[in-house]
């Protein structure tokens, strides 16, 4: 991986503003979607970016990409600063900065083909001719793990899991230096999530590739990146890396999110952080730290005064007055016995083991063999 970030976002906003009226409409104020976000991707890194659903992350990924114009902020991409690029600048910056979309059904066009569907970026493009564009869609299939005659089928002849190589290869078509992932694998059944991971981390590594990897799923972030920001209702709540992020969240949205992972271990597990109340509206966040309202450990400050991202630790970034003072999550690990309905299911599960193992006895033939009373 390289130091030099390819990707470089800096006080990212985005404001959707809310009319009402019937004859006049009269703007009443703004959903605060994104709000001062600030991060930076290197070559061949990912970086997922996690937090509950309407929290903001896909509305980043697509500023990023420039699919939706940001209110304020920087974007730099390889260095050059794209947020005020033109709709004809941003169309020849594009073929550098692709999309993974989550629905492999409905990011096909169900009346191309899928070789038209590869062709596609490769003509709006201009790259190549006639026979060098159908072999890179040939390459693109092998790449992803397809046949070069499924270039001549429609989407609805694949499955789930193909339609989303399908995706993929389209977003490598054009040789892109960033992927933006919005939850890739979300849509699709888990023994396909993993096929579908390892082929992104298997081109990336060939490829040099970085991916803004959007996810609410923790086990798959844990497999694939390399750094996580969390975000919660718009803003980033804690940026580190992998390592440090699962063992030692310090930011209480973050350990309520990290509690929350099932553990494999039936002996261990995390004490749960209970959330109250539903995440506030974005049309009116709360004052001081968004997170007050639902926060186990808040205090009469976080209500008036908003938190900024504090160093923790190198690389380790953190939205939070207190998180120096703050408990760290409870691992415990059970000892004894299980208890409670787990007891009772893994004694059925023996139970009926013991049931299907009893020795079965055959009883022997009494009668001598055929030709013995000759003998
Ligand atoms: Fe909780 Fe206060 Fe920290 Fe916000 S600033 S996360 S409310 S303790």
């Amino acid at each position: 991986m390289s130091e030099a970030p390819v990707l470089e976002v800096s006080g990212l906003v985005k404001h959707f503003p809310v009319a009402r009226g019937v004859l006049r409409r009269k703007l009443v104020g703004v959903v605060r979607a994104v709000e001062d976000v600030s991060f930076e991707i290197k070559r061949g890194e990912t970086l997922a970016l996690v937090g509950e659903s309407g929290c903001g992350k896909s509305t980043t990924g697509r500023l990023v990409l420039r699919l939706m114009n940001p209110t304020s902020g920087s974007i730099r991409f390889k260095g050059e600063e794209i947020a005020g690029f033109d709709r004809d600048a941003m169309r020849r910056m594009r073929r550098h900065l692709q999309i993974i979309f989550q629905d492999p059904y409905a990011s096909l066009n169900p009346r191309m083909t899928v070789g038209d569907i590869l062709s596609e970026p490769l003509n709006v493009h201009e790259i190549g001719d006639a026979a060098s564009r159908a072999a890179r869609v040939r390459e693109l299939l092998g790449v992803v793990g397809l046949q070069a005659e499924h270039a001549a089928r429609y989407p609805h002849q694949f499955s789930g899991g193909q339609r989303q190589r399908i995706g993929i290869a389209r977003a490598l078509a054009a040789n892109p230096d960033l992927i933006v992932c919005d939850e890739p694998v979300s849509a699709l059944d888990v023994s396909i999530q993993a096929q579908i991971v390892n082929l992104l981390q298997n081109l990336q590594q060939r490829f040099g590739l970085s991916y803004l990897f959007i996810a609410h799923d923790l086990a798959v972030v844990k497999h694939i990146s390399d750094r996580v920001a969390v975000m919660y209702l718009g803003k980033l709540v804690e940026v580190a890396d992998k390592r440090t992020i699962y063992a030692r969240p310090l930011h209480p949205y973050t350990q309520a999110l990290m509690a929350a992972i099932p553990k494999t271990d039936p002996n261990l597990r995390t004490k749960r952080v209970m959330l109250q109340g539903d995440v506030p509206n974005p049309f009116n966040p709360p004052t001081g730290c968004r997170f007050h309202t639902r926060c186990p450990h808040a205090q009469a400050r976080c209500s008036v005064e908003e938190p900024t991202l504090r160093e923790a630790a190198s690389g380790h970034r953190v939205a939070c007055h207190f998180f120096e003072t703050l408990p760290p999550p409870v691992i415990v690990a059970r000892s004894g016995p299980p208890k409670g309905k787990f007891a009772e299911r893994l004694a059925a599960f023996e139970a009926a083991k013991q049931k299907n193992a009893a020795p079965i006895v055959i009883a022997r033939d009494p009668s001598p063999p055929k030709g013995a009373a000759k003998a």
